[in-house]
């Protein structure tokens, strides 16, 4: 919020201008039963008149004052929200595979979008509901304090009795609840893993097992719910009761002052309609305790979130890159590595390989030997535990993240295509080439032919995740993205592992055509 101080205060000086304006109306009642009731029925008439017009004045003024303080507060509660939001997905984008391994993309998205919810809701509404309730119920009080010792005195002592000890039950009702946030992140991350991958549920005839997974975790966050709203319901009740009390009790002591002659009837209801915005605004802030709770927790969890530190970063000082001709010269030495999840089983041991620039390697060995992981290394994925890796002569550490991989294409074992056109989804690689250039780099990756027979040529969309296309046509994609961005080192990760013969045909002429003058795989 410190970027928004001004905003901030401006909302703070109407609210408390508003709050003062509220608390001239009990003043304006108390004047106009002691002052209209006195006197010939004309001059009555003439003093309520007047004092009629005063509070409408006033009202007019907390109007206006309120106006404005609910759009600033909601103005800085948007603000705040979306910038939140949109540090967090920043910060997520730039963890390494280590954090994806660990954290769930459904549980990802839910702290985006219902967590910033969340956060919203309170600072941009049940925050400036409370702080207007605490500045109207502490200016209701010093008002009852100047006007009406006595009877403060008996509210003071409610608030302690009752109102206090009931916040107090409904925090420690509230505190264990704050997992409930999680279990609506199961939910959602059970629906984007499935939703991803309906070709198979409905291949295995899962629907109903999958919709009936959804419903159980929907159903526990249900009752983790049902069982906060219980204890608010009962907060709920006691705060309604103790106000209640507190009124009735001040009335009727009121009530016998005016009837000894004490007080005047006034004065009486003045301090009625300070203790109602004082027990009004008690009421209020026990509901928006419970909501900052819910926040808190929500916000704890979004600080967790920019808090985790990819364990692979760009160094303070970074090296530069000497520059290159037609391909990269790549040095591995002596490099033992194992996954983070699996440090008894390393992936690879004292793995050497020198890669001169232009030429063509292969590296060959069963499905898990770690070929994979060699790319993974290469694009600093992952940093191996002992052992070096150069590019150019350049130890990769030392680099820049974005320069190393900028030296870098890779066509991954599973084809990544976005929601977007064919055009838009081969200019991923070098996002400034021209739609000349897009079409040269597919027509290497013999992917221009299909997509010209495509209904919209290049403008195709292609669905998610390229739904709308066969493997091999997927895998020339990705082969022209790469081909485009045109890198001194291209990987290529068994581009036909999943082909039939005649896409593996094509997908090896496009290789062949990729691999001239490059290192690749
Ligand atoms: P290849 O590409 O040669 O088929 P990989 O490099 O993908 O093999 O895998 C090498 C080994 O590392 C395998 O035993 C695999 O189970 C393991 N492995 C791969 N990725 C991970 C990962 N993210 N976490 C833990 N282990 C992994």
């Amino acid at each position: 919020m410190r970027p928004y101080r001004l905003q901030v205060w401006l909302a703070v000086a109407f609210l408390l201008l508003a709050a003062a304006a509220m608390l001239l109306f009990p003043i304006a009642l108390r004047r106009m039963i002691d002052g209209g009731l006195g006197g010939d029925a004309g001059d009555r008439l003439m003093t309520l008149r007047t004092h009629f017009v005063a509070l409408f004045g006033v009202a007019v003024a907390v109007g206006l004052f309120s106006a404005a303080r609910f759009y600033l507060v909601s103005w800085v509660g948007e603000r705040v929200t979306a910038d939140v939001r949109s540090a967090v997905y920043a910060h997520v984008l730039q963890q390494s595979p280590e954090f994806f391994e660990s954290t769930q993309t459904g549980e990802v998205l839910s702290r985006l979008t219902t967590d910033t919810t969340l956060v919203q809701t309170v600072v941009g509404s049940s925050f400036s509901l409370g702080l207007r309730n605490l500045v109207m119920g502490l200016g209701a009080l010093g008002m009852l304090v100047v006007t009406h010792p006595y009877v403060m005195s008996l509210v003071l002592l409610v608030v302690v009795l009752v109102v206090l000890p009931a916040m107090a039950f409904g925090r420690a009702r509230a505190a264990p609840l704050a997992g409930q946030q999680d279990r609506v992140a199961d939910s959602s991350a059970i629906a984007a893993e499935v939703l991803n991958a309906i070709p198979v549920v409905q291949g295995y005839a899962a629907e109903a097992r999958e919709a009936e997974r959804f419903r159980v975790a929907t159903e526990n966050a249900f009752q983790t719910g049902i069982r906060r709203t219980r204890a608010r319901a009962v907060l709920l009740a006691f705060v309604i009761i103790a106000n209640a009390a507190l009124m009735l009790w001040g009335l009727y002591r009121g009530t016998e002052g005016v009837l000894q002659g004490r007080i005047t009837a006034g004065q009486l209801g003045q301090a009625a309609l300070y203790v109602a915005l004082f027990a009004g605004a008690v009421a209020v802030l026990g509901e928006v305790y419970g909501e900052v709770l819910r926040a808190a927790g929500a916000s704890e969890r979004l600080m967790e979130l920019l808090a985790s530190r990819s364990p692979v970063t760009s160094p303070a000082q970074p090296a530069a890159l000497p520059p290159t001709g037609a391909g990269s010269a790549l040095e591995v030495r002596g490099v033992r590595f194992h996954y983070p999840s699996r440090p008894a089983t390393p992936s690879l041991d004292d793995f050497t390989l020198l890669v001169r620039p232009g030429e063509t390697v292969a590296l060959v060995g069963p499905s898990g030997a770690g070929k994979t992981t060699v790319f993974q290394l290469l694009l600093r994925f992952y940093d191996p535990q002992a052992g070096a890796i150069a590019l150019d002569g350049v130890p990769i550490a030392t680099l820049r993240l974005q320069d190393l991989r900028s030296r870098i294409g890779v066509v991954p074992q599973e084809p990544v295509v976005f929601s977007a056109s064919a055009l838009e989804n081969i200019r991923y690689g070098r996002p400034e080439a021209s739609d000349a250039e897009v079409r040269a780099a597919a027509r290497d990756a013999y992917a221009h032919d299909f997509i010209e027979a495509l209904p919209e040529g290049y403008g195709t969309f292609l669905g998610e995740r390229g739904v709308r296309l066969s493997g091999g046509q997927r895998q020339r994609i990705a082969i022209a993205r790469a081909m485009l961005k045109n890198p001194p080192l291209l990987l290529l990760d068994e581009a036909t592992s999943a082909l039939d013969a005649e896409s593996e045909r094509m997908v090896q002429a496009a290789l062949e055509s990729a691999m001239r003058d490059r290192t690749t795989r």
